[in-house]
């Protein structure tokens, strides 16, 4: 299976921090699926590094107060478009981003406060049916 995954977990230098999170069992992922990583932070236009952003209700706020939700909502869609293109069956994407995750997500106080939620690109995939993960999920694939 064709699976589009969070560029930052296979290593690569897209966090807002200008760093990445590789997650150990990617590779292992590797063996038996396609990856497919993206950043749609990054094909939304949003330089690397860049400050931090979180969800706000259906907002997404960067941490001096810029609105920075049509950047996410561009770089979802154009996440989606490759997700359709290569003929994806699922996602694995970075828990807790606001972007990426899914299930829990940091609740727009930049405090460290988890909250319910998905990131806009998770949402956006899984309002359409597709099953999306997080790395911590990564062994029921
Ligand atoms: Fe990683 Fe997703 Fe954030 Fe890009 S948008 S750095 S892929 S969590």
């Amino acid at each position: 299976m064709r699976i589009l995954i969070s560029a930052c977990l296979l290593g690569m230098s897209c966090r807002y921090d200008g760093g990445s999170k590789p997650c150990a069992a990617a590779p292992a992922l590797a063996e038996r699926h396609e990856l497919v990583p993206v950043c749609p932070e990054q094909l939304g236009g949003l330089p690397t590094p860049r400050l931090p952003c979180e969800r706000a209700g259906e907002r997404v706020l960067r941490r001096d107060g810029a609105d920075c939700t049509a950047a996410y909502e561009a770089g979802a869609r154009q996440a989606e478009r490759l997700f359709d293109l290569l003929g994806c069956g699922c996602a694995v994407l970075k828990a807790r981003s606001p972007m990426c995750g899914r299930g829990r997500i940091y609740d727009g106080s930049f405090s460290g406060t988890l909250t319910d939620g998905d990131g806009v690109l998770a949402a956006l995939l899984a309002r359409r049916g597709v099953p999306v993960y997080t790395e911590e999920e990564i062994g029921r694939l």
